[in-house]
């Protein structure tokens, strides 16, 4: 990993990516660069800081659900860019509050407990791009039961030539077990491509992740 000509070390950080990925506190030790990203050595990834109001709702995210914001929020490559998390909510109170999320997980509860959550993710600095995962508890049980996709076609996707970072969330999400189950190319310049998880066990269930991006025409 090299360092980006325009960017300069701030100073040191926590890596994001060991923090979603429960690394000891000894291995996530990590810069914090000019451009707001942060480069860790010993996970070898560069990735958007997680805002601190969200640390604790993440927390109390399944393990299945930090390591997919892992994979879209960082990369090994410092010229690949990369979604950064904008929100974390559920469906009750649209924001879930740092203290209660830290109760939760003090008493042990997992992200389930909080039913119809929402996760967004944007590309700064101008949010072009953006995600927005959405799931039941329900629809966690199907995703985490369902048979991975044999083959993921995305061909109607490559077809609407998105964005270098659309292709490498659409990689990710893929690797996840995801499958392209609509795109929409119907708006003047809005696309929509719409990810699932368990949609083969059962087709209106499952974890929803719509990947979002204005088409340069
Ligand atoms: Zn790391």
């Amino acid at each position: 990993m090299t360092e980006s000509k325009t960017t300069t070390i701030v100073g040191p950080w926590e890596c994001p990516t060991g923090f979603l990925r429960n690394h000891d506190g000894d291995e996530r030790r990590a810069f914090r660069g000019s451009d707001g990203r942060v480069s860790c050595v010993i996970c070898a990834t560069v990735a958007y800081d997680i805002p601190r109001e969200l640390r604790a709702p993440v927390a109390a995210l399944p393990m299945s659900m930090r390591e997919l914001i892992a994979c879209l929020t960082s990369s090994s490559m410092v010229d690949m860019p990369t979604f950064q998390l904008s929100a974390v909510a559920d469906g009750r109170t649209e924001k879930i509050d740092s203290d209660r999320a830290a109760a939760a997980v003090a008493h042990g509860f997992d992200g389930a407990v909080f039913d119809n959550v929402r996760i967004a993710l944007r590309v700064p600095p101008y949010a072009f791009e953006t995600i927005e995962i959405s799931y039941s508890s329900e629809d966690l049980k199907v995703a985490e039961a369902a048979p991975r996709p044999a083959h993921v076609d995305l061909s109607s996707l490559t077809d609407a030539r998105p964005p270098q970072s659309v292709m490498k969330a659409a990689g990710e999400l893929v690797t996840q077990g995801y499958d392209l189950i609509h795109m929409d190319t119907s708006g003047a310049t809005m696309r929509v491509a719409t990810f699932r998880k368990g949609q083969a066990a059962a087709p209106s269930h499952g974890i929803t992740a719509r990947v979002r991006w204005i088409a340069s025409i």
